[in-house]
């Protein structure tokens, strides 16, 4: 395991100096961004688990606390690892609040992400308000709501249409929640769903 992670701190990072890759032997989880992130350990279902994980965290299997699922600390599709706590941009007592939604490296969208996106799919599928235009529509809609992108506005603009159609279902009630959990603070206040 360990060698495994030299050799991907060591493929994937870019060292600049000699002084980097002495700090990378002498504390190599804790400093394996190049950029000084710490590691961060993520339930597959989006729970933080720890915002600094330390190497002897990382070398055993971690169960979340929360849910049971399994810890995760590097990209599924291209290993790099996920960004926790930075020294030089966040204060001592700085804590990671909500996880990450895309691999900062390849962009990907971690697997709590994949989970919801599939979820609201699901949802999207029986609401039978909807023709299948507005389904296939909305459902290419959700990454947009995700993230904001050049294509959110118009992503906002169709669930708001369609809102107006079918408010009060209980499918599209979860959509909401899940959006609540999710989508950026721009998305939620223009869809009205802020706490
Ligand atoms: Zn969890
Ligand atoms: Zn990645």
């Amino acid at each position: 395991m360990l060698a495994k992670i030299f050799s991907q701190a060591f493929t994937k990072a870019t060292w600049g100096t000699s002084a980097s890759i002495i700090i990378l032997g002498v504390n190599l989880v804790e400093m394996n961004h190049a950029d000084h992130y710490q590691t961060a350990l993520i339930c597959k279902m989006g729970h933080v688990i720890h915002d600094r994980a330390r190497e002897t965290m990382l070398q055993s299997r971690v169960q979340c606390p929360l849910c049971g699922a399994e810890g995760i600390y590097q990209c599924e599709h291209c290993q790099a690892f996920i960004r926790g706590f930075n020294p030089q941009i966040n204060a001592v007592d700085w804590q990671m609040g909500q996880a990450p939604k895309y691999c900062h490296q390849c962009g990907e969208p971690y697997p709590w992400i994949q989970e919801a996106i599939k979820t609201m799919v699901m949802i999207i599928d029986i609401l039978n308000d909807l023709n299948e235009a507005e389904k296939t529509i909305l459902s290419e809609n959700i990454t947009d709501l995700l993230e904001l992108n050049s294509e959110t506005d118009k992503a906002m603009a169709h669930v708001l249409d369609l809102s107006a159609k079918i408010k009060n279902t209980w499918g599209w009630g979860i959509f909401f929640e899940i959006l609540k959990d999710l989508a950026p603070e721009d998305v939620k206040t223009h869809l009205g769903i802020c706490d």
